[in-house]
């Protein structure tokens, strides 16, 4: 584990946050499997009730909304150990929008970010649509004005954690008024008349939280329920993409690591023609290859970290989340696939961690923008700001 130029308390957190995903959430991965993704709810709560006693729910929330107060480092080493972990099991240290304290109202943070932090409530995003995925410009909700609220309208899918939320985040485009066309984000409670399920369709992970399809048919919300001001919407998802980009590739290397530590112990204990197979040199060499990838994304995840928390400018945050992101993500990819190859027939197993990361991982590739979107994202910057402004 590199532990350069980390404090005592970094240092400390991430030991706190390895300890727990070693000793209470690792041994539930096979159940987790062999039970769509579940665990008996007394080990589930149990689960939630440590995350919190370890201080590490909401660690992202300011201190004075009850929150853990991390800086980004301290984020990315809790993550980067929460990726150490297959079947969704690290969610339990969820980490609820940092973006809203800023732009929320008063009472918008009473009514749903508090309860967040606290762990009593719980959002989902519905921003994807049939007809805007990548280009999120696109989508077709609408949010028009009517009374002293709104009334809202569309079809989202991919809505995660859907099952398990009590409230949404909405994006829609505002229909009439003087910000007509223009996006708004909303809070939507689940229970409100008009959101309505429509299905959840099984995905590649085993997980216990689905990805639903959910209609929103003439739902009305007061004008109490938008975030920030009309036109302000795609804001916020931007923020949230960056924050989400950088965790996914802290996720990816605490990913990387487990892969490798499972294969070189198997591969050294596998014995075939009369020698572990650790000592062919095609195994080695798959081995070495893991391990200089995972050095390189961690690398970039660290300094990352490191920068935002020193306060790099917000365009080179985007680029760099981007680079982070892409880089992270492919490598992990390369690194399940070779995790599998180590382990042969038993990589094929899905009690085996490798099986399962080759099939989790696939996802770190597409969401929160695919990799062709994360090149896209770099490519533009690099002809904007050019590379020494970007690194
Ligand atoms: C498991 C899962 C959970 C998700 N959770 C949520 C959620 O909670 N809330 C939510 O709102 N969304 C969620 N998403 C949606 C996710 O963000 C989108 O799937 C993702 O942004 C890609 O959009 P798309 O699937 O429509 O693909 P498309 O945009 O249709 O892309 C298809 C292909 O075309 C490529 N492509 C598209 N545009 C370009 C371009 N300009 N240049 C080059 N290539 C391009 C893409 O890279 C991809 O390879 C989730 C998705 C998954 C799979």
């Amino acid at each position: 584990m590199a532990s350069g130029a980390l404090t005592s308390e970094d240092l400390e957190i991430q030991e706190r946050a390895r300890r727990f995903v070693d000793d209470d959430l690792i041994p539930w991965e096979v159940h987790a499997e062999e039970h769509e993704g579940r665990v008996p709810d007394e080990v589930r709560s149990g689960h939630r009730a440590k995350v919190k006693d370890l201080g590490l729910f909401a660690m992202n929330m300011p201190k004075d909304l009850g929150g853990g107060g991390f800086t980004m480092l301290q984020q990315v080493l809790v993550s980067e150990q929460i990726g150490r972990v297959t079947n969704g099991l690290g969610w339990c240290v969820h980490t609820p929008p940092a973006w809203a304290p800023a732009v929320c109202t008063p009472e918008q943070i009473e009514r749903w970010i508090v309860p967040s932090v606290r762990g009593d409530r719980h959002e989902c995003y519905a921003i994807t649509e049939e007809g805007a995925g990548s280009d999120v410009d696109a989508i077709a909700s609408t949010a028009r004005r009517e009374g002293g609220g709104y009334v809202l309208n569309g079809t989202k899918m991919h809505v995660t954690s859907f099952n398990t939320a009590d409230y949404l985040f909405f994006q829609a485009k505002l229909a009439g008024g003087d910000h007509e066309g223009e996006h708004a984000l909303f809070f939507v409670d689940k229970d409100t008349p008009g959101v309505r399920l429509v299905r959840e369709p099984r995905y590649t992970h085993t997980y216990p939280d689905t990805h639903a399809i959910v209609a929103f048919e003439d739902v009305e919300v007061p004008a109490g329920n938008l975030v920030g001001a009309e036109g302000d919407g795609m804001s916020f998802t931007h923020e949230w993409f960056r924050y989400e980009r950088l965790m996914i590739a802290a996720r990816c290397c605490g990913a990387m690591e487990r892969l490798i530590d499972e294969a070189t112990a198997f591969a050294k204990d596998r014995v075939q023609f009369g020698r572990p197979i650790v000592e062919f040199q095609a195994v080695g060499h798959m081995l070495a290859d893991s391990l200089t990838e995972l050095w390189a994304s961690r690398l970039m995840v660290y300094e990352l970290g490191r920068g935002i928390d020193a306060g790099i400018d917000v365009k080179v945050q985007h680029a760099q989340c981007s680079l982070a992101k892409l880089f992270a993500s492919e490598a992990a990819g390369r690194v399940a696939d070779r995790a599998v190859q180590t382990f042969g027939g038993r990589g094929y197993m899905r009690e085996n961690v490798a099986e399962r990361f080759y099939r989790e991982l696939r996802v770190d590739r597409i969401w929160e923008g695919t990799s062709e979107i994360q090149r896209n994202i770099i490519a533009d910057q690099l002809a904007k700001r050019g590379a020494s402004a970007l690194l």
